[in-house]
């Protein structure tokens, strides 16, 4: 598809966002998918097992407290600290709180040891995650085109899984005839809204979507249908063109990426997008300010999640003071499972490792440990996360194993022992799968154990 430009300025430099609409959000099974909200209810209690939730509810309870905050715009400047120990759901609330916020509000999650690394500096990795977690939320009018389908050519129909390769399409309307020679994108919409000659479809020229406009609407608009054979519409003149305007949310980071000069759009897929100039997102911050002027933009703060907080070292601690104080800044959610520690970059202790001047501005929430029935539950919720059939005996033990090493680990036994009952030719799993898998994988005590036992035959 052709690169499109939103607004247009005198200077011709006009900031690109239509691409980022063709990215596809792939859903995967992921560690927190089981995640839909934080399963409150009306008067913000935590229901015990809700939205995939379970247990933790005074911290739950204290995250749908700051959501209304955050709603009523009275957080800004201030951020969260998520404490308690390994694996006990601080991403798990984080993430409850973004869905809660709704589909479109971004949410960005980052391990803080991901800042140091090689390719850019820090300040400019926790910008761009910055940037990813406030999202624009952007009103355009498009050109439509109406007409009839009249004939649809498709050399390789698209199959499940195969998209289709060429195609051809002719559209008539008593002003025009087109041909469309079809990209893979126009044939996917095409096959999604079933498109067949004869249809009255409305093709939207910027994006190149197709949507069926069905019969009713053609005669709604009295478009005179000229007999089954000649099969194209007739459209009163000054309807053949349709204004419609469209809505979307993409993040300050996806349009800095692609109007960065050194990336393009695709880097977006690549998620390697190196360093992006000041300039261009000076110049970036402009145009939305302007949009925002003029009507055509809001800002949606989202939430940034920066799991292992105490990994941060002293000169991002100040970066943190200062971004929270912008008035685009997200809602920042830290974590971390450390105690009293030293703070990186300096020889100063403090709790959990953070500057006493940043750990002032974050309202705290403690999370517990889980109890064997929680455990139990939440393996419940993963096991039909990821559609595996397990007997009542199988998830006793995988609690057991759970409770005593880590609920992560019992999480990750899941598919591993799935896998060894599927070798089994059987569709559920029993105990001896998990038996067997938790035989194969160590857990960090016993892997710690080991390296105790054997420890002068490792490398110093
Ligand atoms: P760490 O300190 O090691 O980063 P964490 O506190 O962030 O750990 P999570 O990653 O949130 O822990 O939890 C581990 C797993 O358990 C995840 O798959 C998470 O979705 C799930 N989980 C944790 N708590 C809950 C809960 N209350 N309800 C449902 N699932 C949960």
């Amino acid at each position: 598809m052709a690169m499109q430009q939103f607004g247009k300025d005198e200077s011709g430099a006009g900031i690109k966002v239509n691409e980022v609409h063709d990215l596809t959000r792939i859903e995967r099974i992921g560690a927190h998918s089981h995640i839909r909200g934080l399963g409150l209810d009306d008067s913000l209690d935590a229901r015990a097992v809700s939205q995939g939730m379970v247990g933790q509810n005074n911290a739950r309870r204290s995250a749908g407290v700051i959501l209304s905050m955050i709603r009523e715009g009275k957080i800004a400047g201030r951020a969260v600290l998520l404490a308690g120990q390994p694996g006990t759901g601080k991403t798990a609330i984080a993430m409850g709180m973004a869905k809660a916020l709704g589909e479109e509000t971004p949410f960005a999650m980052m391990a803080a040891s991901e800042i140091f690394s090689l390719e850019m500096n820090k300040t400019e990795a926790l910008t761009q995650a910055f940037r990813k977690a406030i999202g624009v939320r952007i009103k355009e009018e498009t050109e439509i085109i109406e007409g009839e389908v009249v004939e649809i050519e498709i050399d390789k129909p698209a199959t499940q899984g195969a998209a289709a390769k060429t195609g051809k399409l002719t559209l008539k309307t008593t002003e025009m005839e087109t041909i469309y020679d079809l990209g893979t994108k126009m044939i996917e919409s095409l096959t999604k809204e079933k498109v067949s000659a004869g249809d009255v479809v409305a093709i939207d020229k910027a994006s190149g979507k197709i949507t069926k406009l069905g019969r009713s609407f053609a005669r709604s608009r009295d478009f005179d249908a000229m007999g089954p054979q000649t099969k194209f519409v007739q459209c009163p003149e000054g309807e053949l063109q349709k204004r419609k305007e469209v809505v979307h949310v993409v993040t300050l980071h996806e349009i800095d990426v692609i109007n960065s000069r050194t990336q393009g759009f695709l880097a977006l897929f690549a998620g390697d997008t190196g360093e992006i100039r000041t300039e261009v997102r000076e110049q970036i911050d402009l145009k939305v300010a302007e949009w925002r002027e003029e009507g055509k933009a809001e800002i949606v703060p989202g939430v940034l999640f920066i799991d292992e907080v105490h990994m941060l070292d002293i000169e991002c601690f100040s970066f943190l003071n200062r971004a929270l104080e912008n008035d685009m800044a997200p809602v920042l959610v830290v974590a971390t499972n450390r105690g009293i520690t030293k703070i990186r970059g300096t020889n100063y202790r403090s709790p959990h490792g953070i500057p006493i001047d940043l750990l002032d501005r974050l309202l705290i929430i403690a999370t517990q440990p889980y109890s064997e029935k929680e455990i139990r539950l939440i393996l419940d919720i993963r096991c039909e996360e990821e559609d595996v059939e397990m007997t009542d005996d199988a998830k006793e033990l995988l609690t057991k194993i759970g409770h005593e090493t880590s609920l992560r680990y019992a999480i990750q036994l899941i598919t591993a022992s799935s896998l060894v009952a599927l070798k089994r030719k059987s569709a559920e799993v029993e105990v001896e799968d998990v038996s067997r898998v938790y035989t194969m994988f160590v857990d960090i005590k016993r892997s710690t154990q080991f390296l105790i036992e054997y420890q002068d035959q490792f490398m110093f």
